[in-house]
C-alpha cells in the first residue's frame, strides 16, 4: 500500500504536463529519419515472445535482442520487439506501469543485477497522440532508496526484478527524450524533491518539484526574484536583467521543470544527488526559499508566465536547518555514489521506423563517450563534472 502511494506521487510528481516548459527547447534538429537502418519486423521471423525458444546470435529470448556491433558498436541497446498487445498497455496510461515492471522483471532472468537504473525508451518518434495518451514527456519510478536525508523513507520494491541495486526505472515515449530531456529531470526524481514542502502558483501542495521557490533547477523553480509591491513578485529562471521599468526582461519560470536538458542541476539538486557537500553550500551561501500561500493569474496582468506570484509567505532554510529537519545526507557527498551505470532498454513497435541510432547516439552523447552538444547538458556537465554515467558494455552483464 506504501508503495502504490509512493508511486502514485512519484508519477503525479514526474508528470511534466503540458506545462508550457518544454516548448521552448525544442531542438534545432529534428530526429534522424532512421530509414536507411533495417527493418526490426520482419514478419517472417518466429514468434518473439516464446519463452522456450532457443537463443541464437544476437537474440537472447523472450523477445529481447543485442544489436550488431556495427549498429551498436560500445554496446549500449538492448532491445525488446513488441507484441501488438504489449505495445497498446506501454501506450496507455493505466497500464504501462504494469507492462514495464513485467519487462524489467524478464530482463532481470537473462542481466545480472548491476544496473542502478533502467531506461525504458519507446523506438518512436515524438508523438502527440501517445504523449497525450500517457500524460508525460517522461516519468520515474522509484524502485529502491537507501540514502537519508532527503525527506525519503528507505524502501525496496522487489518487483521490478532487482534484489539490491536498483534504484529508478524511467519510462521515455520517444527516441529524442534521451538527448532533449527530460531524461536530466527524471533522474533527479531518484532523489527528489522532497526535502522540505513545495507549493504551486496556486498555492496547491506541490510534491517532488520545487513550485514557487528559488531553488531554480531540473524540477522547477526560479534564480532570480524581485517584490514588485506588497505581496506581489516577479521572479526569472534564465536572467535578472531588467528593463526601465525595473521588470524582469525574461521574467518567467517552470514550477516542474525549466526546460529538458537545457540547464544543469542546481546547488540543492546537487546536494540531495550526493554531488556538492552541505559545506560546499554554506560556502556558497545557500539559502532555499519556499513561498506558500501563493495564488497568480495564468494568463491575466499581470501574468504568471512573466513570472508574476503573489505570496503571503516566504520559509527560508539553510542547508544547517536542512539538516537539522531531516537529518544529514548519509551517505554524504564525499563516499557518495556518483558514477551510475544505466541499462537503455529500446521497446520497438510492432511497426514503424526505427530509431535505434539516434537512441544510442543520445546515451553516448548523455554519458559523455562523445562530444557536447551546444546548449544542452549531458550528465556530467549538469552535475559540474562531478557525476558521471555508464551505458556501455551491457553484454558483459548477460547470465551466463
Ligand atoms: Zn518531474
Amino acid at each position: 500500500m506504501k508503495m502504490k502511494k509512493r508511486f502514485l506521487l512519484q508519477m503525479a510528481a514526474a508528470i511534466l504536463l503540458f506545462s508550457g516548459v518544454y516548448s521552448c527547447i525544442e531542438p534545432d534538429d529534428e530526429p534522424v529519419n532512421g530509414s536507411k537502418e533495417e527493418q526490426v519486423n520482419d514478419p517472417d521471423e518466429e514468434q518473439v515472445n516464446d519463452p522456450n525458444e532457443e537463443p541464437n546470435g544476437n537474440d537472447i529470448g523472450t523477445g529481447m535482442s543485442l544489436l550488431d556491433d556495427a549498429d551498436d558498436p560500445t554496446g549500449v541497446l538492448l532491445d525488446v520487439k513488441l507484441t501488438s498487445a504489449q505495445w497498446t498497455k506501454l501506450t496507455g496510461s493505466n497500464t504501462f506501469y504494469a507492462e514495464l515492471r513485467t519487462l524489467s522483471d524478464s530482463i532481470y532472468t537473462r542481466f545480472e543485477d548491476n544496473f542502478d537504473f533502467i531506461f525504458f525508451v519507446l523506438n518512436t518518434a515524438k508523438d502527440d497522440a501517445i504523449i497525450n495518451a500517457l500524460g508525460f514527456y517522461g516519468v520515474n519510478m522509484n524502485v529502491s532508496n537507501a540514502v537519508t536525508g532527503l525527506g525519503l523513507s528507505t524502501f525496496k520494491d522487489p518487483r521490478w526484478g532487482s534484489a539490491d541495486k536498483l534504484k529508478s526505472v524511467m519510462f521515455f515515449p520517444f527516441a529524442d527524450a534521451i538527448k532533449n530531456g527530460p531524461t536530466l529531470h527524471e533522474l533527479c526524481h531518484n532523489w527528489g524533491a522532497n526535502i522540505v514542502p513545495t507549493w504551486d502558483a496556486e498555492g496547491k501542495s506541490y510534491s517532488s518539484h520545487w513550485g514557487i521557490s528559488n531553488a531554480g533547477g531540473q524540477l522547477g523553480g526560479f534564480k532570480y526574484v524581485r517584490n514588485v509591491s506588497g505581496n506581489l513578485y516577479q521572479a526569472s529562471f534564465r536572467s535578472d536583467e531588467t528593463n526601465a521599468d525595473g521588470s524582469f526582461k525574461y521574467g518567467g519560470f517552470g514550477e516542474n521543470a525549466n526546460g529538458g536538458n537545457g540547464l544543469p542541476y542546481s546547488d540543492i539538486e546537487l546536494y540531495i544527488m550526493g554531488m556538492k557537500s552541505a559545506q560546499d553550500l554554506r560556502d556558497g551561501s545557500f539559502r532555499l526559499d519556499i513561498y506558500s500561500g501563493n495564488s497568480c493569474n495564468r494568463d491575466g496582468d499581470p501574468s504568471f508566465w512573466e513570472g508574476y506570484f503573489t505570496s503571503t509567505t516566504v520559509t527560508s532554510y539553510t542547508i544547517d536547518k536542512l539538516i537539522e529537519l531531516k537529518g544529514a545526507r548519509v551517505p554524504d557527498a564525499s563516499t557518495s555514489q556518483k558514477n551510475f551505470r544505466i541499462l537503455t532498454v529500446s521497446l520497438t513497435p510492432p511497426s514503424g521506423t526505427n530509431y535505434h541510432s539516434d537512441i544510442i547516439a543520445a546515451m553516448n552523447w548523455l554519458s559523455g563517450e562523445t562530444p557536447a552538444i551546444a546548449g544542452i547538458y549531458n550528465f556530467s556537465q549538469a552535475t559540474g563534472g562531478i557525476g558521471s554515467l555508464t551505458v556501455d558494455r551491457i553484454k558483459n552483464s548477460l547470465k551466463q
